[in-house]
C-alpha cells in the first residue's frame, strides 16, 4: 500500500494495519507529492469539457424553468473528466457551492476527495454534479417540482459523458435519482440500474454527513469498495 493511499485511509478514519517490513511513514518521509492537505484540496487544473458539455453547461446558466433561478448566486454545472468512468450525484449546491459555482468545495468537498482518493481516484478522473444545479434557499431539500424540472439536464450529461458506474451521495441524491422513498441505510451495499439506462448505481452517505457523524466512515469504506469491485466487474 502507497503512503498516500495510508493517508487517506487515515483521513477516513479506516484502520491501517502496515507490513512490519514496510517502511513506515513518518512527516519527513512524507513527500511534497503525498501531502494530504494539498491534493485534498480542489485540483486547480480540470480537464477541459467538450464542445457539447459546454454547451449544455451554457443552457444550465441562464435556466429558470424553475423558481430557484430567483435565489441563487449561479448554477453549479459541475465539474471533472468529460470522459470519466465515474460520475458522482449529489443532492445540490449549498452556501459555498453557491458562491463558487462549484459541487463539493469546503470540508465536505475535501472529505469528498478522500473518499475517492482511498479508492485511487483523484477528483479530475471522476465527474461530479448535482440533482439540482442551483441552491434550494436555507439548505432545504430539493423539491419534487424542482428535480423534475432540472433532471433532463443530469440525463444529458450522463448521455454526454457515458459513465461506466453511478455514485449516488446523500439520502437526497440517491432517493431522487432512483425513484425510491428506501431509507439511504437500506439502499446501501447494493447495485441499482439507473432508470432510464442500465448504469449501475451505488449508493453511499453524503460527506456533510460523515462529518456530523464520523463513525459512519467505516460503512462509506465498505460501499467505497463495494463500488470499486462492481466497477471492476464492468470493464
Ligand atoms: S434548479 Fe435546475 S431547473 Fe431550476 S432553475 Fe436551476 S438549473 Fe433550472
Amino acid at each position: 500500500m502507497k503512503s498516500h493511499q495510508r493517508q487517506y485511509l487515515q483521513e477516513m478514519d479506516i484502520a491501517v494495519w502496515l507490513d512490519k517490513k514496510a517502511p513506515v511513514a513518518t512527516r519527513q518521509n512524507i513527500s511534497i507529492e503525498d501531502n494530504t492537505e494539498s491534493i485534498l484540496k480542489p485540483d486547480n487544473i480540470m480537464p477541459v469539457f467538450t464542445a457539447e458539455l459546454n454547451s449544455l453547461a451554457q443552457k444550465v446558466a441562464i435556466c429558470q424553468q424553475c423558481s430557484l433561478h430567483e435565489s441563487r448566486t449561479q448554477t453549479v454545472f459541475g465539474v471533472g473528466d468529460p470522459d470519466a468512468d465515474w460520475f458522482v450525484i449529489g443532492e445540490a449546491p449549498g452556501a459555498d457551492e453557491d458562491r463558487q459555482g462549484e459541487p463539493f468545495v469546503g470540508r465536505a468537498g475535501q472529505l469528498l476527495n478522500a473518499m475517492l482518493l482511498a479508492i485511487g481516484l483523484r477528483r479530475k478522473q471522476v465527474f461530479i454534479a448535482n440533482i439540482l444545479k442551483c441552491r434550494p434557499p436555507h439548505n432545504r431539500d430539493p423539491k419534487p417540482d424542482e428535480v423534475i424540472a432540472c433532471e433532463s439536464y443530469l440525463r444529458q450529461q450522463l448521455s454526454l459523458i457515458k459513465p461506466k458506474i453511478i455514485l449516488a451521495v446523500g439520502r437526497v441524491a440517491a432517493q431522487n435519482l432512483l425513484k425510491s422513498d428506501t431509507p439511504i441505510g437500506k439502499m446501501r451495499g447494493h447495485c441499482y440500474p439507473c432508470p432510464g439506462s442500465d448504469l449501475p448505481v451505488v449508493v453511499t452517505y453524503h460527506p456533510a454527513y460523515l462529518l456530523r457523524s464520523p463513525r459512519e466512515k467505516r460503512k462509506v469504506w465498505a460501499d467505497l469498495k463495494f463500488a470499486m469491485q462492481t466497477y471492476k466487474a464492468m470493464t
